[in-house]
């Protein structure tokens, strides 16, 4: 399985269902993928604020119940970010020395 299948799932389960074959190669993918990780994240997040308004589709449980899942584990939801990328280089640029 590779990500854009992933992202295919986890969108997919919000409008139809996956297989529990389907919710186990995607929970195996977004153990081992960064990437996927930050999705379930942003989508987690989306369904718990659609939670409070209490209009949610009950299947949009599964993106939250692997994002509880993956938390409960102590698996790094969110890349780690980089102190050295956070800060903006400012490269002097335009006028040089003469
Ligand atoms: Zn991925």
């Amino acid at each position: 399985m590779n990500c854009a299948e992933v992202y295919r799932w986890l969108q997919a389960y919000l409008d139809s269902s996956v297989t529990a074959e389907q919710e186990r190669a995607v929970e195996a993918h977004i153990r081992a993928c960064v990437f996927c990780r930050r999705k379930l994240v942003e989508m987690a997040r989306a369904v718990n604020a659609l939670e409070r308004t209490g209009d949610i589709p009950p299947r949009a449980e599964f993106t939250r119940r692997l994002y509880e899942a993956l938390k409960r584990e102590g698996i790094p939801l969110e890349e780690p970010s980089c102190p050295a990328e956070r800060a903006p280089t400012r490269s002097p640029r335009g006028r040089g020395r003469g």
